[in-house]
Order: C-alpha cells, then structure tokens, then sequence
C-alpha cells in the first residue's frame, strides 16, 4: 500500500475513485508527497474539523411546510477564519461539500489569505421557490447554523445557486439573533453581500476578474495574445458571464457556449454582453437569437485557443476531454475535471491552468470585502481591482516558478504552493497542547 493509500485507510475514507471527496484528497495528498510533507500533516488535512448538518422546516407561501437539509463543513482554520461559500443546489451532499471546504482550504493558502476553508450548502432548487420562500428558508438555515458561523469564526459567501441578496439575508438574520454587542461587527460575518449594505465594488465580477488575469500573465510567454484568442465556455452563471464579457472586452473572441439549456456557437463570435441580457431574461444560452444551436459534441469539438469550464464541478470526464479541440484548459470552476479527464489530458501534454489558482479572484475580493467592513472603509473599484490583479499575479508567478522547479504539472505545483505554506503555520504555531 502506498503512502497516499494508508492516509486513506488509517481515515477510515471510503475507497471509491469517483468519489468527488476522495479525489480531492487524493489530488491534495499526491503534492502532499511531492514536498514530502509530514504524515501527521498529512492526517489532519485529509478530514475536515468539523461537519454541521442541520434539518430545518421551512413554511411555504401556500401554507405548508417543507423540510431542509443544510450543511456547513469547516475543514482547516490554522491559517485563520474558515471561509468558503455556500451552495443551494439540489445536488448537494456531504461528501460534495467536504470536498469544496478542502478546495477552499487550499486556495486560501495558495493567496495566503488569513483565512481557512469551508463550504456550505442547502438540498434545494433555488428556482423551484419563491422570493418570500427563499427569504425564509436562507434566515432559518441562518438561525440554525447559530454561533457555528460568526465574523471572527467562520464567514460564508455567495456560491452556485445564491447572491448578494442572499447574503444579505443572511447577515441581517445573523445581526438579529446574537447579542447587542455583536451586532454592530455582525455585517462581516459574510462576504460577497450588496453594495449598499456593506459590500465591495468588484465582488460581484471578482471570480471572473481572477481568471481573466491569470490568462493574461499566462498566455504571452506561450505564443498567444489575448486580443487574438479565441475561447468557449461551459457555464454562463456568474463566473462563465464574467469571464466571458472581461475576456471579449480585451478583444477576445468567444466561439462557443455551453449551460444546462443547451449549446450555442458562432464562428465569427457570440456578443458576450447581449448573451449575458439573453441568460437574465430567459435562465439560459438556450435559443440566443444571435448564435446558432450547436450538439454537445460539436460544442467541445469547437477549435478555440481556451476552453474554459465555468460551471459545476467534473463535467469534464474522459469522454469530453478525447473531444477537445483547444491549446490550453483554463479551470474557471471548481475540479471541473475528473482526475481520468485529467491524466488523459496531461498526457497528451495539454496545458491545465488550475481551479485555485484561477478561480481565487472570488474568496480574495472577500477578504477585501471584510477587511472593509472591519476597518469601517470603502475602497473604489480602481483600488480593489489593483489590489486583486497584484495578489492574483504574485500567485500566479509562485505557481509557475514551483512547477518549474519540481518540474510538474501546473495543477500540483498549485496545490504544493498552499500546502508548504500550510506546514509552515504549523511549524510556527505547533499543535495544542
Ligand atoms: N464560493 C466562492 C469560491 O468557491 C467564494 C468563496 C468566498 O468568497 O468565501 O471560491
């Protein structure tokens, strides 16, 4: 048995290679052994801190009541506050939202944000509800996390499936429920909340902001120019839209779409602007007067320069990636591919710019964001955006001079950068007692 494999074991975590939590692990415990980290660090990482689940009801307009499942995993906070999103979306489950909280841990170090990681989420269609419902059910999940999230303790954002209104409501159900003495802080007990009540300029764009700028700081020095690339996208949801209006912005062209209504794609290009109105109005790509509707395998056929997933985690698997026709995969979401997808690709020596690293811009425009709060200050979207590109190509420069230097892929190079920064908190703090 390998050294990966007793962790594993000694964890009692169950064998199944499709497992999303298992393969995270995996993917954090294979760099683990590349800077040789130590087996009780290697332990510690490989389970969350602490696993919340909560079932709540929830009254719905017409009078009855539904019943909820709500998680909120901590997974690590020896770099700081747990940090990480939460989710509503009907596919959610435990194992799914271990995995993420892992990731957040990993990114966070990976920016050296003072900050660990967590995820949240809630079994539930947020389309299927509501305003009045989802009103209701985001301050009774709210209440029902109790003093297990705070300002200084563990702070969520927005992730798939909710925004800033319902950060704010969760931030006022928070302020409502402590003690008078908290509540003036109790804004900052979540990121990623509106404009007008405590929220940063950029947050909204932040994720897609990250990506564009790790591709610009990546793309030259590899023959490309960012006002000739073309690209598709999987996903038109905050971070696909985002990116796909900041990259058509620098002149980018965006050849073809992809979301759960359907596939489009234009030769000439799709107006990343107009698509973004058509997705408010209609909930997808689907039917885009200004595209053509296109297969699913013609969609990852289409010859681009980037193809970037924005969208929920391992649509890609071994099928998908034999379709590809690009020069270099930019991970917008989170693990879009599965570790399969992802050995076929390396072998193939397809260039892979990794999820943390690309999809950090998110969690780093949060911790502006509270910073802010906490300091009583409001940054204009000139300081924030300076701030995120200059935090955004520090780390990118990190990841690609580690990768260099243990010669491996980008996407391990990543996770080495969070863990040996990781161990070194560790060293310094020690273990209590
Ligand atoms: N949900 C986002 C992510 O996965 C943002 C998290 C945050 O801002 O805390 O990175």
């Amino acid at each position: 048995m390998d050294a990966i494999e007793t962790v594993i074991t000694d964890l009692e975590i169950t064998y199944e290679p499709t497992n999303i939590y298992y393969q995270t692990i995996h993917s954090v415990l294979d760099a683990a052994e590349l800077i040789e980290l130590p087996r009780r660090l290697k332990l510690i990482l490989a389970q969350p801190k602490n696993e919340l689940i909560v079932h709540f009801p929830v009254r719905m307009d017409n009078g009855s009541f539904s019943l909820f499942k709500g998680y909120r995993v901590q997974h690590n906070n020896i770099l700081g506050s747990y940090k990480g999103g939460i989710r509503y979306h009907h596919d959610v489950s435990l194992d799914h939202i271990k995995a993420l909280a892992a990731i957040m841990t990993m990114k966070c170090a990976l920016v050296q944000l003072p900050f660990g990681g967590a995820k949240g989420g809630v079994k539930v269609d947020p389309h299927a509800h509501t305003h009045s419902e989802l009103t209701a059910l985001t301050r009774r999940f709210t209440s029902a996390l109790g003093t297990n999230i705070g300002p200084a303790y563990d702070i969520p954002a927005p992730d798939v499936g909710t925004n800033a209104q319902i950060m704010a409501w969760m931030a006022d159900t928070y302020m409502n429920v402590h003690e008078p003495h908290e509540r003036l802080d109790g804004g900052s007990v979540v990121t990623g909340k509106p404009l007008a009540f405590g929220g940063c300029h950029g947050r909204e764009k932040a994720t897609g902001q990250g990506v564009v700028f790790v591709i610009e700081d990546l793309i030259p020095e590899m023959g490309f120019r960012l006002d000739q690339v073309t690209f598709s996208l999987v996903g038109y949801g905050n971070v696909g839209s985002w990116t796909g209006r900041l990259l058509a912005e620098r002149g980018a062209t965006l050849r073809a779409v992809m979301d759960h209504t359907g596939a489009i794609g234009h030769a000439r290009g799709i107006d990343a602007e107009k698509l973004a109105d058509h997705v408010l109005q209609t909930g997808g790509v689907a039917d885009f007067p200004d595209a053509d509707p296109i297969s699913e395998r013609d969609f990852y056929r289409t010859d681009v320069d980037l193809f970037i997933p924005a969208a929920l985690e391992q649509m890609i698997d071994i099928e998908q990636a034999q379709l590809l026709n690009c020069k270099i995969l930019v991970e917008a979401g989170n693990t879009p591919c599965t570790p399969a997808a992802e050995i076929y690709l390396n072998n193939h020596d397809l260039p892979i710019f990794p999820a943390i690293l690309c999809n950090a811009g998110g969690v780093t425009v949060s911790y502006f964001e509270w910073k802010q709060n906490r300091q009583a200050e409001v940054w204009d979207l000139a300081d924030v955006d300076a701030q995120l590109k200059k935090m955004m190509s520090r780390t990118t420069a990190r990841v690609k001079a580690r990768a260099r230097s243990l010669n491996c892929s980008m996407h391990q190079a990543a996770y080495c950068e969070a863990l040996d920064h990781i161990r070194q908190v560790y060293e310094l703090r020690g273990i209590f007692p």
